[in-house]
């Protein structure tokens, strides 16, 4: 845990958010911003900086995130399709230093982005 890093403390229940699952190595919570009906951020508790930062050994709970997402997307019934944004260093307009998977839908989306 990284004691400077927002997203590690919602992780560790420090900072309060609008958990929707969680379990030893996971934690998807509710935007604080959220840009679509349905906004989601799924997060390792390891503090990981971004998708740049990845390690071979994190693959299988790259995997897990990948699967909580598709559940999630289930449990919110976003039977008519989602989009999974990962953005990532300046360029890809991230804005906190923990990767995280922003999960978003329920309305149409527009593509590309700016
Ligand atoms: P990024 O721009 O780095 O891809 O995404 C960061 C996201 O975190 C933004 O969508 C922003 O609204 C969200 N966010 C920032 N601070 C908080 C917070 O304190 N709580 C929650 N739930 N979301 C936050
Ligand atoms: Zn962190």
């Amino acid at each position: 845990m990284n004691k400077d890093c927002l997203f590690c403390r919602i992780a560790a229940g420090e900072i309060p958010s609008d958990i929707v699952f969680e379990n030893e190595r996971i934690v998807a919570f509710r935007d604080i911003n959220p840009v679509a009906p349905v906004h989601i951020l799924v997060i390792p508790k390891e503090h990981i900086a971004s998708m740049a930062h990845l390690k071979e050994e994190h693959q299988a709970l790259m995997g897990e995130i990948m699967t909580s997402i598709q559940k999630l997307a289930e449990q919110e019934k976003l039977d008519d399709g989602f989009r999974v944004v990962v953005n990532t260093g300046r360029d890809g307009g991230q804005t906190v230093s923990h990767l995280h998977f922003h999960l978003i839908g329920g309305r149409g989306l527009q593509w590309p982005p700016g």
